[in-house]
């Protein structure tokens, strides 16, 4: 077996937003770092497929302005470069039918979705949102907070729509309604950004930052298990191709079922219970890329009585060549539902044809996506929402550290993934290795 031997103060497993945040942070404490990658390009979930003046994103991405992740990348000099998402042109779509989306006072007096008293129910509820108090409702499903303050069914499901927007999760009876109001608190508040060329933006600037305090970074290098001392602590990591990687300290930067697998005996530590408990948050993505828009005025559609989302993400920002036109749709997979089938793709094309007649004639790309892992574990109510996921340190691996969109208490989505990975770095700097190796 071959063997190489430069060992490296810390080794990231996983080239995500997560792994390379990680990298730079801890390669900035003037650390030596070695990040390794199975795919052969970085980014994971956050990459662009660059074609023909077109970028696409696995399915539609937006960076929450209130956000931790923004904060995480603006302390790594990374200013992101985009538009907030267009509000105007909005519609609600109920059986085939749209109607205006009521975001705000002006649209909601204006729109035909439900009757007076609804409309009053949510101006009140929409005037008070930020200063709902989100801690006393973590142990709170979505569902049992609904019930309890809304009268109206169909603001109800307004309500469940809209979160579904901003959190990616469609399962009001499992979700934390603490964390989903949180995460509305936030889009309500500053909104989104789309990306101008796309999240590959991101991975680039984050990638050059690490490279520049100087962590190495190697693409094509699948890790396939962690090797630990007799004590149970971090050693080396062993790669598919054979190679070891000596190191006291790892970063699993990937998904909790990877963390288990890597970990010799992973299945007595922690990691196995947060493995098993995961429900992850799927989505299925239709991406396309048009010559232009036939209806110039129709940017955006959430679906009321289903679980869909159509957005014209060039709208806003810059993603496709002049004159043409970059659209995601999506369906928020239900909990219970694995990957989209025949019906979904049908549904969100249907979609299409309802807000962009004429779609098909000026299509130059498309990408059916069924089924892609957004978030790899859903906040439940009964584990309090993000106070209930793991920490970052695994205390029974000593050295053994994890981040992603499952790990810490801070955030949903890329926010948790880069609130982890920065907390993983500090958490690193106060760990020693050589003196709690003596100790045991
Ligand atoms: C459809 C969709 C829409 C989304 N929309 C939003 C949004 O609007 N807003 C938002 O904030 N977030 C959004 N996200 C989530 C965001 O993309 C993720 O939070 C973020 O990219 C996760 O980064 P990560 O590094 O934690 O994980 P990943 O990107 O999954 O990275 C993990 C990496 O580990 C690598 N890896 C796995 N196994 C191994 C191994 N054995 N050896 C070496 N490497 C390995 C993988 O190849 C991968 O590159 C969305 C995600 C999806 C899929």
């Amino acid at each position: 077996m071959q063997t190489t031997n430069h060992k490296t103060d810390a080794i990231i497993i996983g080239g995500g937003l997560a792994g390379l945040t990680a990298a730079a942070f801890i390669a900035r404490q003037g650390k030596s770092v070695r990040l390794l990658e199975q795919a052969t390009a970085l980014g994971g979930r956050a990459r662009t497929k660059e074609q023909d003046g077109y970028f696409l994103n696995i399915g539609a991405h937006a960076l929450y302005r209130a956000g931790h992740g923004i904060a995480v990348l603006r302390e790594l000099g990374i200013e992101p470069q985009g538009k907030p998402a267009a509000t105007a042109n909005a519609y609600a779509v109920q059986h085939g039918v749209k109607y205006t989306l009521p975001g705000g006072l002006v649209s909601l007096l204006t729109t035909s979705l439900f009757g007076l008293s609804a409309k009053m129910e949510l101006g009140k509820l929409l005037g008070s949102v930020q200063k709902i108090d989100c801690q006393p409702l973590l142990k709170m499903t979505v569902r049992e907070w609904l019930k309890q303050q809304i009268s109206h069914d169909e603001v109800s499901a307004l309500l469940q729509a809209v979160i579904r927007l901003s959190t990616y999760v469609n399962a009001p009876d499992l979700m934390s309604a603490g964390v989903a109001i949180s995460q509305l608190q936030k889009a309500l508040s500053q909104g989104v950004l789309y990306l101008d060329k796309g999240w590959q933006t991101l991975v680039d600037g984050v990638r050059e930052v690490a490279v520049k305090a100087g962590a190495v970074i190697e693409t094509g290098a699948k890790v396939e298990r962690i090797e630990r001392h007799a004590d149970g602590s971090v050693k080396a990591v062993r790669l598919a191709d054979g190679r070891l990687f000596e190191s006291n300290v790892v970063v699993i930067a990937a998904s909790p079922k990877l963390a288990v697998s890597l970990v010799e005996n992973g299945e007595t530590t922690a990691l196995q219970g947060w493995a098993d408990q995961a429900i992850a948050v799927k989505a299925a993505c239709l991406d396309l890329a048009l010559k232009r828009l036939p209806v110039e005025k129709a940017t955006f559609a959430l679906g009321i009585d289903q679980p869909f989302y159509l957005s014209v993400h060039s709208a806003a920002a810059q993603l496709a060549p002049a004159g043409g036109a970059l659209i995601h749709l999506m369906k928020y997979l239900p909990a219970e539902q694995n990957e989209a089938n025949e019906a979904d793709e049908r549904g969100l094309e249907a979609l299409m044809d309802l807000l962009q007649p004429g779609w098909r004639e000026v299509l130059t790309q498309r990408r059916f996506l069924p089924s892609v892992v957004v978030m790899h574990a859903l906040p439940l109510a009964k584990q309090g929402g993000t106070q209930g996921r793991p920490e970052v340190e695994v205390k029974e691996v000593p050295g053994l550290f994890v981040a992603g969109d499952w790990v810490g208490k801070e955030g949903v989505l890329v926010d948790a993934s880069l609130a982890s990975a920065k907390l993983a770095a500090e958490k690193i700097a106060a760990y020693h290795p050589v003196s709690r190796a003596v100790a045991v």
